[in-house]
């Protein structure tokens, strides 16, 4: 029996987190984690940094990546666990995934400048230290500039859709982005699939076509899940026979209610992602 614990899903500077690569393999091996796939937004950038890090802890590193999906005319978040390196076909549509986020920086700044908050794109892409831009990175200037009391509150008050700030993604098409991950040797994973606010009919709708365009997985438990969502969604795995994945979507210690490696275990009959993953794993 395994008694490994795997943590699927972490954020570093390369995207919004706040801990460097090394940082963050640090603090997993601290926390107990013994296989620690990174998953940024939109890019591969802190794999290398992380994998060099994690050889002293006798941390395993997977290499993996949060793609941005739009379907159904809303934002959805797939995993690639173990993709490999320099992909041509993921590489490529990552790119342009970081593109169109830097389109989508300009506006959201034009609209802050507009509500009489001047200077935004500068300071989210001062604190972004030449990383992909996201929303992230604007709210954390907005709290700097005092207005707003946390990361939380902006995207209240400013980020979401109908508040001055918004600017709907256009991300990549699902069985796209799936395809990036399938043809970099991949597995696709629905991340955090209670927060898109889906009826159980268009979350099945969703699954059916993440499977026809090859995904496998979906994160059962994660650290946005509420014990009842991970209910919801480990029967949603055993109903489309996907494999079950785990991860805190932990971005940095400033979030003081998500931790590396603090999870629930998966329900035991479901089958884990890294059921084939051999070595360690096995
Ligand atoms: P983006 O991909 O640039 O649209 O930014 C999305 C990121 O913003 C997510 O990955 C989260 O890290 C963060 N985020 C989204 N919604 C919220 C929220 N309500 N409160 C805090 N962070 C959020
Ligand atoms: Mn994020
Ligand atoms: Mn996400
Ligand atoms: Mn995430």
């Amino acid at each position: 029996m395994s008694t490994l614990l795997y943590d699927l899903h972490s954020h570093s500077t390369a995207s919004d987190g706040t801990l460097s690569p090394p940082e963050l393999v640090a603090r997993a091996a601290r926390s107990g984690v013994h296989v620690l796939a990174l998953t940024d937004h939109d890019t591969t950038a802190g794999l290398e940094e992380a994998e060099a890090a994690a050889a002293p802890f006798g941390l395993e590193v997977v290499r993996g990546v949060e793609v941005s999906v739009t379907w159904g005319g809303r934002t959805v978040h797939i995993l690639g666990l173990n993709v490999g390196r320099d992909c041509a076909a993921l590489e490529d549509g990552l790119a342009r995934l970081r593109e169109q986020r830097e389109g989508r920086a300009q506006r959201i700044a034009r609209l802050l400048g507009e509500a009489g908050i001047p200077g935004a794109y500068e300071g989210a892409r001062a604190l972004a230290r030449g990383s992909i831009l996201s929303r992230t990175h604007f709210a954390h200037f907005l709290v700097a500039q005092g207005r707003a009391e946390s990361v939380r509150d902006v995207f209240k008050k400013y980020l979401v859709k109908g508040k001055p700030g918004h600017v709907a993604g256009e991300w990549a098409g699902l069985a796209e982005g799936v395809g990036w991950i399938r043809a970099a040797g991949g597995q696709a994973v629905i991340a955090h699939p209670a927060r898109y606010g889906l009826t159980a009919a268009k979350l099945g709708r969703l699954v059916a076509e993440f499977q026809e365009a090859g995904g496998q997985g979906i994160e059962v438990v994660s650290g946005s899940h509420a014990p009842e969502e991970i209910d919801r969604m480990a029967t949603v795995a055993r109903r489309h026979g996907l494999l079950a994945s785990s991860g805190s979507d932990f971005h940095g210690p400033e979030n003081p209610w998500i931790e590396l490696g603090a999870l629930p275990r998966l329900p035991r009959d479901l089958r884990p992602v890294w059921a084939d993953w051999g070595g360690r794993a096995a």
